[in-house]
């Protein structure tokens, strides 16, 4: 028996990196799973190939998490191929960093839509199950950067600070139902969304960790794991940050 089993869990922006180490722990815990990708399809249909390893449902869906129409549809569609929805990861995420100076509204506006609109999006469209089952739990992908800021991501960090406001408010509005929703902050975590430094700035982001390591996704889909399952039934409205140490 998993920690997960007989559990549904939707996970958004799982083609590669941090998502997809969350479902294939999932999965491995016993959860359904339904992930979603946007622009990264074969790597999205590899994935829902490699899960079924582990003898759950799961599926891949192309939806977009920075539209509310493609939420809305999405949770309709996974209740409707799964029976029911108990847990949602919101981890899909971009950066567009760049000093304030040469920031443009676009490249502002669309980190915040497709970082924080899509947990909005995401919470609106799964609350009407959650509260029918009087059960659910939800945790959100932010980022140390959320919590401390950082030169060269006013977009990113307006977006992560603003999932933790969200994460707060919305624990408080649904604790009375049984609802869950927690954030994790994780530091630096070796994706393709990191792959994009040098690695002299790689090495010394890992000089400067405590535990001297970049995390892996591995690292932030542990803390998932226990977010959304029933072992911390009496956490919400918190902040876990998984970072080696960055933050203490
Ligand atoms: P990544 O490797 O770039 O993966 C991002 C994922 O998000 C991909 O699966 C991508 O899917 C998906 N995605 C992007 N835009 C989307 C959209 N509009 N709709 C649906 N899916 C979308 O990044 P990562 O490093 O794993 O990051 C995952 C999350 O952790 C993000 O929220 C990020 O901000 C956060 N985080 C990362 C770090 C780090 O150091 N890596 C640190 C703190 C927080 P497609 O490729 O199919 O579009």
């Amino acid at each position: 028996m998993g920690l997960l089993s007989g559990k549904t869990a939707i996970i958004t922006g799982a083609s590669k990196g941090i998502g997809k180490g969350i479902a294939e722990t999932f999965a491995k815990e016993g959860a359904n799973v339904a992930f979603t990708y946007l622009s990264s399809v074969e790597k999205g249909q590899a994935l829902e190939e490699e899960l079924k390893q582990y003898g759950t449902t799961v599926k891949g869906y192309r939806s977009d998490a920075s539209k509310m129409e493609d939420a809305e549809a999405l949770v309709a569609q996974v209740v409707e191929d799964f029976g029911g929805v108990d847990i949602v990861v919101n981890n899909a995420g971009i950066t567009k960093d760049m000093l304030l100076m040469r920031m443009t509204e676009e490249d502002f506006t669309r980190v915040i839509e497709v970082n924080l609109n899509s947990v909005f999006n995401m919470t609106k469209a799964v609350q009407r199950t959650f509260l029918k089952q009087r059960s659910g739990s939800i945790v959100n992908i932010s980022s140390v950067v959320g919590v401390k800021g950082n030169a060269g991501q006013a977009n990113y960090a307006a977006s992560k600070a603003g999932i933790i406001g969200f994460t707060k408010s919305v624990a408080l509005e649904l604790g009375s139902r049984n609802i869950r929703c927690n954030a994790i902050a994780p530091g630096f975590i070796e994706t393709e969304m990191t792959a994009v430094l040098d690695e002299k700035t790689v090495q010394q982001w890992r000089d400067g960790i405590p535990l001297k390591r970049g995390g892996s996704p591995e690292d932030v889909a542990n803390a998932c794991l226990f977010l959304a399952s029933d072992m911390s039934g009496y956490i919400t409205g918190q902040v876990m940050n998984v970072c080696g140490g960055m933050l203490t």
